[in-house]
């Protein structure tokens, strides 16, 4: 087919040539040769294989299958010039190992979330969120069109990272309890597998906050080792069996209203690639943060039909005041966060104005648009 539509092409480009010749003859200036057009053999495409390592149990419904998803296009769109082949937590390097394993070019990717890194840089959790913060919706902005993503780009580039917004669990659950949660005082002394901000407003509040990788959850909580923990919402939560080992399940996800995945490049792999693949890439990539959020959103609703028609699930609100509380203790955390470093005071100011500025739009859009369709 492009043979042929080559050849056409040159028929046309001789006729034309021969008109021009003619002519040129006819007026009595002279015969130019005509010249023919040679196709110039393009050089062979270099092919980059890459490796993607993740904080996910591999094929971890949503959270580890989007980043296969996404590299699977990558393939498709680039035509196998980028070729990334994706690993799940321990096949390479271990969950929490993931940030410093792509700095230092061990993997040219990574997918997981910025709060994995809180204890080599704490103001990273901004970018995945925030207790009783922004919701995916307002993340998104806040990111693409706030400036947040500028300023994440800025607090990475020291450590040769390029991150990048790669899909998110929108509000997710407040977790499964082996104790009723009926006052603040029952989250005493609870040991809670609970990441992030949250953990550390889980622990001004009396409890204690524990953080682990995904794969060693369920057989914590089996075993009593915790006494309670949140994971994402009812998809992965049913896929992991947490029903199966908790009495109560607890809502919302104050801790993680909309947690934001990342993907990290290594910034030299990054250069190394021609433009086109480097478009591919973040197109890829910014497909999969929108595919992340749909996924969840349709996969949730069904799975915790499931939980509560077929495993008979108690599922109940977290009280009131409880709440009221978290909450008190979550603006304190993140007001905490302020320090003498000026660019993570610019992400917290950049942060808090778009919060701000978001929730007045969201409260007589979103928040009065569903209060609005609640009502009977
Ligand atoms: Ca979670």
């Amino acid at each position: 087919m492009t043979f042929r539509l080559f050849r056409s092409q040159r028929q046309v480009l001789k006729s034309a040539l021969l008109v021009m010749a003619l002519g040129a003859a006819l007026g009595g200036c002279g015969n130019p040769e005509p010249s023919t057009t040679e196709t110039v053999a393009a050089e062979p495409a270099e092919t980059f294989r890459w490796k993607m390592i993740t904080t996910w149990p591999k094929n971890l419904p949503a959270l580890g299958t989007v980043p296969e998803r996404m590299a699977e296009r990558i393939r498709l769109m680039s035509n196998g010039r980028l070729d990334i082949r994706v690993y799940g937590a321990g096949e390479l390097v271990g969950a929490f190992e993931v940030f410093d394993a792509v700095s230092s070019g061990t993997a040219e990717m990574g997918n997981g979330a910025s709060y994995y890194w809180r204890s080599k840089l704490p103001i990273a959790a901004i970018f995945s969120t925030v207790p009783f913060g922004m919701t995916a919706q307002e993340m998104n902005g806040w990111l693409h069109y706030g400036g947040g993503l500028a300023l994440w780009r800025e607090l990475y580039e020291p450590f040769g990272l390029i991150p990048m917004a790669a899909g998110n669990t929108g509000v997710q659950m407040g977790g499964w309890f082996n104790r009723e949660i009926n006052g603040i005082e029952d989250l005493e002394g609870l040991k809670m597998r609970i990441p992030g901000l949250g953990g550390e407003v889980l622990k001004r509040i009396g409890g204690l906050p524990v953080t682990m990788p995904g794969s060693e959850v369920f057989t914590s909580l089996q075993t009593g080792v915790i006494d309670a923990t949140e994971w994402v919402g009812p998809y992965n939560d049913l896929a992991f069996g947490l029903h199966t080992v908790a009495d109560y399940y607890y809502y919302p996800g104050w801790h993680e209203p909309g947690a934001t995945i990342e993907s990290i490049v290594n910034a030299q792999a990054w250069a190394s690639l021609p433009r086109d693949l480097q478009v591919i890439l973040e197109t890829a990539v910014r497909h999969a943060n929108d595919d992340m959020l749909a996924e969840f959103t349709a996969r949730n609703a069904q799975a915790l039909q499931t939980l509560i028609d077929e495993h008979g699930v108690d599922v109940r609100p977290f009280p009131d005041d409880v709440l009221a509380a978290l909450q008190a203790e979550a603006e304190s955390v993140v007001a905490a966060m302020a320090g003498d470093d000026p660019l993570q005071q610019r992400i917290l100011d950049s942060h808090a104005a778009f919060t701000a500025s978001v929730r007045r739009y969201h409260e007589i859009t979103e928040r009065a648009y569903l209060n609005a369709r609640t009502e009977d």
